[in-house]
């Protein structure tokens, strides 16, 4: 799972460096290893794997990272695989994806 690659730069996850203190955590529970640790910071190293499942920004202690879980570009273009309906999303874009 980890090597499978979402859609390529749509995902929502933002990372404030400047905030992490290092605990690791968003490491420890991603499923789908976004996040490694150096030098005592996440850094983000495979952005394009995040499904937006938002368990990084629950266990975060420090409000470092953001995604908008469920509700970004990837999830609205997924959801209208599944139903058959037109994409549309939150980007901000303007209208549908
Ligand atoms: S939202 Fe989920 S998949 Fe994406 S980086 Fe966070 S824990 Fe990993
Ligand atoms: S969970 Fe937050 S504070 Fe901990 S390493 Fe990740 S970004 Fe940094």
């Amino acid at each position: 799972m980890a090597h499978q690659k979402y859609l390529k730069n749509v995902v929502t996850l933002k990372l404030e460096q400047e905030k992490c203190v290092g605990c690791g955590l968003c490491a420890i529970v991603c499923p789908r290893a976004v996040f490694k640790i150096e030098d005592d910071l996440a850094w983000i190293t495979a952005l394009d794997n995040c499904m937006e499942c938002g368990a990084c920004v629950g266990n975060c202690p420090v409000g470092a990272i953001t995604v908008h879980a469920g509700v970004g570009c990837a999830s609205a273009i997924i959801h209208s695989w599944l139903t058959g309906d037109e994409p549309s999303c939150d980007c901000g874009g303007g209208g549908n994806c």
